[in-house]
């Protein structure tokens, strides 16, 4: 494998239209952040890279929405996305944003390599116009119809139910966002980049590892759903995109250019170059050169984000990148999955999720807990799933009851019987240890347990399995506690003190080893076992390699006579009241967002006079008899008492009421519809049903015991 000189690590640029929830967290921020963390502490020069994502026509459709002008907006969501990720513990070394002037400039100079080396194709086509509005609409502009799914509320760029991505002139039945109208179609030009000519070489470069037929990266490091995702795009015929729009919010086209005048860069081709811009901010600032990190071969790109970008960080960025010619490629894309929330899809539109900033307010010194579990769930090759029941269990069992009970125990332990000092340690002592294990000394055997899980913890980190790695610190956690309870030193302490002065040495080097290769992934809980050590808190050193290189010559990683801090609890458990009053605030958001969710209402009927509707006789009625229509499996033959009269109608709801149930219920009845034969009954009008979007019935009836043949109107 080729050992890079540094490493550049992005993770994907958050779109400034909406807060950051869990999904967003679980799939692109932790697992990079734990990533970087792995790196800088296996002393690797590396530079981790992210900023708000500022342009495209959500941010102007936000805008409208939210009566701000497209400024405040992204102003708004730029500030809550840098505190929410300082106080989440995700450590970029540069946030920066896409309406910054640098990334401007960085954005049209990529364009105009590009346009000059005659990389695009221009073409003119016809697009839709609003003429209220004069302006085209691309993207999500425009509303209608999906061709594939039938989904009325599709978007100019994508179908959310199906998945689909769009043109708008694929739309059925296509309205203007802006004035609800039917646009027109008008001619306009734009610069188009010819993905189709470069599906061979991506071929090549995904599935093989390939680029321009030398070896690349190893494709066993690409997960299958990311290659197999790629490959269907590849394989489905890729198609010339285009690079440019009409809008009035995003990065000009260079107006030295010919025709630029109004057009923007399309925002999912001047996103990406946002961890270019990017770069070269924090280089400028730390004193380094960006083209080291984007134009050496010997340095390693790396892009963390979710699924429903794959297809622009494998596919469409490479692409940009090889036409422009002076940047290394992506050596690896570990994209991951969705987490879906208590049973369902987190949506923003439907305010299903937990969102970050508030998940911080309101249990305010949980940061790691909700790390935890979201790496311990992390969506890597399918679909997870967060539950707040299961997040206080996870919380409960695994940080409360192993890593921080053991912890407490063997500081209490050594305060008690060494006054809070490091005892010493005589390797020929025996103590029953936790390895069965041949390797001769106890402290060895420990050593090697000690070094072996550290090392398949880092060969995890490496192949981006990060819920494995994360598993063994907590089997490190699970071992201590087996140490203690193997040689039970509250019972020795009397009977055979050197050998509870070398269990306590150990279990104190169990608890400093997890202080170190903790902190990828739980960074404040590292620093709380640091304090509890009377140790430096970490600082993303080197110390992870440090303390292998010790482990490996048998080094003790704490000195006898070091004096510890006061015992404390570094977790307590977290009560069922916190949780209950989550869930609740879930169900909640669900009874507000019923009304404007995407269930298929029925489509609304045109509209009818007054006098049409008084035509209609709806009255008052109660079932005075019941029975099954025979070989008719949804009609029941019902006798109604309408006071002045009794009638006989034929009523398709055998399936929902059992006919002896109903002997008495109130109903209504349109009294005059004309007379129908139904199976031989004839059935003199029709009982009004409500039904609901599962297609169940239930009466519509006036209160109990209620006068029978009077109108309802
Ligand atoms: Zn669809």
């Amino acid at each position: 494998m080729q050992e890079f000189q540094r490493h550049l690590i992005t993770a994907a640029l958050p779109y400034a239209n909406g807060p950051l929830h869990i999904g967003h967290l679980t799939g692109a921020y932790l697992p990079a952040d734990v990533y970087v963390r792995f790196l800088r502490m296996m002393d690797k020069d590396v530079v981790f890279i992210c900023g708000s994502d500022e342009h495209g026509a959500a941010i102007t459709m936000r805008a409208m929405k939210e009566n701000l002008s497209p400024q405040e907006i992204i102003d708004k969501y730029h500030t809550q996305f840098k505190d929410t990720f300082s106080r989440i513990g995700i450590s970029f070394d540069h946030y920066d944003r896409t309406s910054s002037k640098r990334h401007h400039n960085t954005s049209q100079d990529i364009f105009r390599t590009l346009y000059k080396n005659g990389k695009f194709t221009e073409i003119e086509s016809n697009q839709y116009y609003d003429e209220k509005f004069n302006q085209f609409l691309a993207d999500r502009y425009i509303t209608g119809t999906c061709p594939k799914c039938g989904y009325e509320s599709a978007y100019g760029d994508q179908c959310e139910k199906c998945g689909s991505s769009l043109n708008p002139t694929d739309l059925i039945n296509p309205k203007s966002v802006l004035s609800n109208e039917t646009p027109i179609l008008k001619s306009t030009r734009h610069w188009y980049f010819p993905l189709d000519q470069h599906a061979s070489w991506l071929s090549d470069y995904i599935v093989n590892g390939k680029v321009d037929g030398v070896e690349h990266h190893d494709p066993g490091l690409w997960k299958n759903h990311v290659i197999g995702q790629c490959k269907s795009w590849i394989d489905n015929g890729l198609q010339a995109r285009a690079m440019t729009r009409d809008l009035d919010w995003g990065v000009d086209v260079p107006q030295e250019i010919p025709g630029s005048k109004g057009k923007k860069l399309y925002v999912w081709l001047d996103a990406p170059i946002g961890y270019i811009s990017a770069t070269q901010e924090w280089a400028e600032k730390n004193d380094k050169n960006w083209k080291d990190y984007w134009q050496s071969s010997d340095s390693q790109l790396i892009h963390f984000i979710g699924k429903d970008n794959i297809v622009f960080h494998c596919v469409i960025f490479p692409a940009i990148l090889k036409a422009h010619g002076d940047y290394i490629l992506p050596h690896v894309v570990p994209a991951n999955q969705f987490m879906n929330l208590e049973g369902d899809k987190i949506s923003t539109s439907r305010n299903w999720a937990v969102w970050v900033h508030e998940y911080l307010d309101e249990l305010p010194g949980y940061e790691d807990a909700l790390r935890y579990y979201l790496i311990k769930n992390m969506p890597e090759q399918k679909d997870s799933e967060f539950t707040w029941k299961s997040f206080q269990e996870a919380y409960n069992n695994e940080l409360v009851n192993n890593l921080s009970n053991f912890i407490h125990r063997v500081l209490v332990l050594v305060h008690k019987f060494y006054d809070g000092n490091v005892p010493n340690f005589d390797p020929d002592v025996p103590i029953n240890s936790v390895e069965d294990s041949d390797l001769g000394g106890f402290h060895d055997s420990e050593c090697i347990y000690l070094f072996d899980q550290l090392h398949v913890m880092c060969d995890s980190l490496r192949n981006f399995d990060f819920r494995n790695a994360l598993k063994i610190i907590m089997d490190i956690s699970a071992s201590g506690n087996l140490l203690l309870q193997k040689n039970e030193p509250w019972k020795m302490i009397k009977e055979d003190p050197d050998a509870v002065e070398v269990v306590m040495n150990l279990s104190l080097h169990y608890v400093t080893a997890l202080s170190v290769a903790i902190q990828p992934f739980l960074p404040f809980t590292s620093d709380k076992i640091r304090k509890l050590l009377n140790l430096p808190v970490l600082k993303d050193g080197a110390e992870l390699v440090r303390m292998l290189d010790q482990l490996a010559e048998g080094e003790l990683l704490l000195q006898p006579g070091h004096k510890l801090s006061e015992a404390s609890y570094i977790f307590t458990k977290i009560e069922d009241s916190v949780i209950d009053k989550q869930i609740q605030k879930l169900s909640g958001s669900k009874v507000q967002t019923a009304k404007t969710s995407n269930m298929n209402y029925p489509v609304p009927k045109s509209e009818i006079s007054y006098d049409e509707f008084m035509k209609m006789d709806i009255r008052t009625a109660r079932i005075l008899h019941a029975e099954r229509v025979p070989k008719a499996d949804k009609l029941l033959k019902l006798e109604l008492d309408l006071g002045y009269e009794t009638r006989t109608v034929v009523s398709g709801i055998a399936e929902h009421y059992e006919p002896e149930k109903i002997i008495g219920q109130e109903v209504s009845l349109l009294a005059n519809l004309a007379p129908r034969v139904i199976r031989g009954v004839e059935s003199k009008g029709m009982i009004l049903m409500a039904e609901d979007e599962n297609g169940k019935l239930s009466f519509v009836s006036p209160s109990k015991n209620w006068s029978v043949g009077f109108t309802i109107k």
